[in-house]
């Protein structure tokens, strides 16, 4: 579903604009996760380097001991079961919006199920649609408001 056409319909904008603010806001998300990676990657390089400069192994980062430790199940299923307690996406890691999923993990959900259901209506009023025209919005209005005034 385009979250464009939802916008529009509730913005003054027309779609061509919506979808150039909206293709603009996903290019620097895309830009920020990268750069997030790339720090994360110098972090850990940056702490190896320092352990070996003190002449200690290279560890392993201790073992996670928690209620779930030692459950027979695989690590990504304890993976998704911590995440889940802690309220956030199973899939990435951020706040979760609904209960397993962040808003964009949840309308990839929807489109995954959606596909394999062979649906063709869409019930453009229920909670995956609205989060998904509220992120857009956001989007747009970090947009329009410019880095500065955040
Ligand atoms: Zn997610």
């Amino acid at each position: 579903m385009k979250a464009t056409r939802i916008i529009a319909k509730f913005t003054d904008l027309s779609v061509s604009n919506t979808r150039k603010a909206v293709a603009q806001a996903a290019k620097r998300a895309a830009k920020k996760a990268k750069a997030r990676a790339a720090s994360k990657v110098a972090e850990r390089k940056a702490r190896q380097e320092a352990l070996a400069k003190l002449g200690q192994p290279l560890k392993r980062r201790p073992r996670i001991q928690d209620e779930f430790t030692g459950l027979p199940v695989s690590r990504q299923r304890k993976y998704q079961l911590r995440k889940l307690k802690e309220r956030r996406c199973i899939i990435c890691g951020e706040p979760a919006a609904l209960s397993h999923y962040c808003t964009r993990h949840a309308v990839a959900a929807r489109e995954r199920q959606r596909a394999g259901k062979g649906r063709a209506r869409r019930y453009t009023n229920s909670r995956t649609y609205r989060l998904e025209a509220f992120a857009a919005l956001e989007d747009l209005t970090r947009l329009h408001l410019g880095p500065a005034n955040q």
